[in-house]
């Protein structure tokens, strides 16, 4: 993959809320819709923690006790991927904000297709260790994660190291892939396929959590294969000058590296298939292609079929 040194960045995409609970950046506060009086809260909060890439897979306890020196209020995300700095894309923010502007840009396109109005693009917030959300506190350990009652997207970038080092998912392109899958959930909040979903079960090989995250793979898959048309801020400058199959690799390798049967085999324990949050590794890799290849995210029923 190559990125295009010269692209502008639509920098209002995403923040830096730096490091601690949460309180110090933007686009926090923002009031849960209906929020109360929902019996659904709980399971919503539950779902979130459960629906986050790999989450709930014990990546805690990787992340604590480093030496503070980041401690502070995260980073002005304009100045530093805006274009009068040359080095912006050696910045692992910048570099995922151009893929958050590739991944909704897509969407801009191709949502309206699915017959439910326009995309309504959303946020994502990088943060360290620990975060205030819409959805309640998380820290580092969940992964990365969309959380429907804010909208938006949380991650702590220290989990790519987590994907290398521990789960052997060393390209760069796992990145956009994690970003992809998690506004993957965003399209299916916006579709009201989130809120289906969590009248079904939470566990279980055809369970409704397995066919949301199926389906999130699959739109990554989607917004893959179209990711080299995406267009810069000024609409005219492409986002990737290439992407190739080797990329694609990486993107398939990882979604096969975090299948549910792999992290259970991997932390010892046996294979439980009613354990299963998101699919197991052939899965999550033959949903990820089943997107890529046709390029469609209507090829993503993963609600409509008995085949997994
Ligand atoms: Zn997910």
């Amino acid at each position: 993959m190559e990125l295009n040194e010269r692209a502008e960045l639509d920098t209002s995409q995403a923040n830096d809320l730096g490091r601690g609970s949460g309180g110090g950046g933007g686009g926090m506060g923002i009031p849960i819709p209906g929020g109360g009086g929902r019996g659904g809260i709980i399971g919503i909060v539950v779902a979130v923690l459960i629906a986050l890439l790999g989450g709930g897979f014990g990546l805690n306890a990787m992340t604590n006790g480093d030496d503070g020196s980041q401690a502070g209020g995260g980073g002005d995300i304009d100045q530093a991927c805006g274009t009068a700095n040359p080095d912006r894309l050696q910045d692992a923010r910048c570099r995922n904000l151009l893929y958050v502007n590739s991944i909704q840009g897509y969407w801009q396109k191709e949502y309206p297709e699915l017959g439910n109005g326009k995309y309504e693009p959303t946020t994502t917030n990088f943060f360290q260790q620990a975060v205030n959300t819409g959805c309640g506190q998380a820290d580092s350990g969940v992964g990365p994660f969309y959380c429907p009652a804010d909208k938006l997207v949380y991650i702590d970038l220290s989990f790519y190291d987590e994907l290398a080092t521990r789960f052997g998912a060393k390209g760069e392109f796992a990145q956009p892939y994690v970003l992809a899958h998690e506004y993957g959930h965003h399209v299916q909040d916006l579709l009201g396929t989130n809120a289906k979903a969590d009248q079904g079960d939470q566990s279980g090989p055809k369970s409704a959590s397995v066919r949301l995250e199926l389906q999130a793979d699959c739109y990554a898959g989607a917004w893959a294969k179209h990711a080299t048309e995406s267009k810069d801020k000024t609409g005219e400058k492409p986002l990737f000058k290439s992407i190739t199959e080797a990329d694609i690799s990486q993107a398939v390798d990882t979604a096969e590296a975090i299948g549910d049967d792999s992290i259970q085999e991997r932390s010892g324990g046996r294979v439980n298939p009613d354990q299963f949050t998101h699919g197991t590794s052939a899965q999550r890799k033959r949903w990820f292609t089943q997107g890529y290849t046709g390029g469609d995210p209507k090829n993503c029923d993963t609600f409509g079929t008995d085949q997994l």
